[in-house]
């Protein structure tokens, strides 16, 4: 069975939405793989599909390209009859990259003739039409996307967004043609195709426009977009059988050990959702870590704090602050460093909290899941399934098996930390 060929490859740009669509596909019934960074070994495993979560959203464009090209070459290893890039549904890159330039590396190793984009998140009012990316009623450079503070999206064309990011030619497949159906769409693909432009962003404004995209693109050696159009293709592979043979996915038993939460976020959803933990009676350190400026070691501290808490229950420590006590330390330390700090000591304390026994943990933030993760040496997790209105959970080894939700900063609802920590104790389906 390992040398079987993969049905799905998909390299993710980031670690939460990596374990995103691992999560879905197992929802779907498909035993995945799941990978944290650039792979080295055999890919040798048992799975219909496997997912590489990278760190490329952001990064430089070299090293971005050089990273989604390993993945994709390892994942070809396995032959899978599909490649799949994913990144935001609102196509967070920056003006140089990282999405069209990634494409064209993977367009050239798996040999694709046409390449379509589908970022459309309909449940989440993220949807393209006319080729414009909309948030709600609001094109994304009217939204609050306008101003993120690491990929601002001042401009709703995504043709225009992603030509500078890639030499080939870009077309739109309009509405129209996604809703008639599959003949409408073969004949503006291949005008499209025949006319320079093998790139070609795909309308998308619920979720019938979803499936009858997967349909119409379930042969095309790469698909890039969000999790959503990948979510509609195992109904697709199970009708055609191509799922016949594997067994459904590994369910997560239930984990024994102490749990907490490490948030790094700083988003008002993840503030809203260590008040709600604190108002349920649970330890909750804030750590202020402008006192880390005047020699103090803050996470020494957070961990001389979790004595009296391992073993009595959940707590959370959390680094998160209000956009005035951030600003002051990006303004006194510069950004990047003072993301670094947190980032280590959270990090370091995660370390510690396993060295000290914890069996689970939450970790809320993007780029704080994947300092965690690193730190942890945690390189492949068995990830749980998608839960509509929820964020999935999945196991690591570290030696013994270690509960893991990671969090992007925005999502969950209010009193997620407790009912993700109580969901691995009792093993989830
Ligand atoms: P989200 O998913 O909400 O974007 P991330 O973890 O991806 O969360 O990003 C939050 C960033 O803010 C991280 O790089 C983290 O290290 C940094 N950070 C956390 N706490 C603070 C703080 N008090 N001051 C400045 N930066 C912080």
């Amino acid at each position: 069975m390992a040398a079987q060929d993969l049905i799905f490859g998909v390299v993710a740009d980031d670690l939460t939405g990596g374990v995103e669509i691992a999560s879905l596909l197992v929802a779907g019934g498909v035993p995945t793989e799941f990978r944290i960074g650039v792979q080295h070994g055999e890919p040798e495993f048992d799975a219909a599909a496997a997912v590489v979560a990278l760190k490329s959203r952001v990064a430089p464009v070299a090293e971005a390209k050089e990273s989604a090209a390993e993945a994709a070459n390892w994942l070809r290893r396995r032959n899978p009859r599909q490649t799949f890039f994913k990144y935001c549904a609102t196509f967070d890159s920056t003006p140089e990259g990282n999405i069209g330039c990634c494409t064209d590396l993977m367009k050239e190793i798996v040999g694709a003739e046409r390449v379509i984009f589908c970022p459309s998140f309909p449940e989440k009012e993220r949807t393209v039409y006319n080729g414009h990316l909309f948030v709600g009623r609001d094109l994304v450079s009217e939204s609050p996307k306008r101003h993120d503070p690491l990929t601002p999206m001042t401009e709703p064309d995504l043709v225009k967004v992603l030509q500078p990011q890639t030499r080939h030619g870009i077309g739109v497949l309009p509405w129209k043609a996604v809703s008639s159906g599959a003949k409408a769409m073969a004949r503006i693909v291949e005008e499209l195709v025949d006319s320079g432009r093998p790139y070609i962003i795909a309308d998308a404004i619920c979720d019938a426009d979803l499936e009858a995209l997967a349909e119409f693109t379930a042969d095309w050696p790469l698909v890039t977009g969000n999790s959503t159009i990948a979510a509609c293709f195992p109904a697709i592979w199970r009708r055609r059988g191509l799922l016949d043979g594997h067994p459904a996915p590994k369910r997560l038993g239930p984990l024994r050990g102490p749990g907490a939460v490490l948030a790094g976020s700083c988003a008002e959803q993840t503030i809203s959702q260590l008040e709600e933990f604190r108002k349920a009676g649970r330890p909750v350190l804030r750590i202020d870590l402008r006192e880390a400026l005047s020699g103090e070691d803050p996470a020494a501290q957070a961990l001389a704090w979790t004595e009296n808490h391992m073993g009595e229950g959940e707590f959370a420590i959390a680094t998160s602050a209000e956009v005035s006590a951030v600003n002051e330390l990006q303004e006194r330390m510069g950004r990047r460093a003072a993301a670094d700090l947190a980032e280590s000591v959270l990090a370091r304390i995660a370390v510690g909290l396993v060295e000290r026994g914890l069996g689970r943990l939450v970790v809320a933030g993007g780029e704080t899941s994947g300092a965690v993760v690193n730190a942890l040496g945690i390189s492949r997790l068995a990830v749980g399934p998608q839960k509509r209105g929820s964020i999935p959970i999945a196991q690591g080894d570290l030696g013994r098996p270690f509960g893991l939700c990671l969090k992007s900063g925005k999502l969950g609802p209010d009193d997620i930390f407790a009912d993700r920590l109580q969901a691995m104790e009792k093993g989830e389906i």
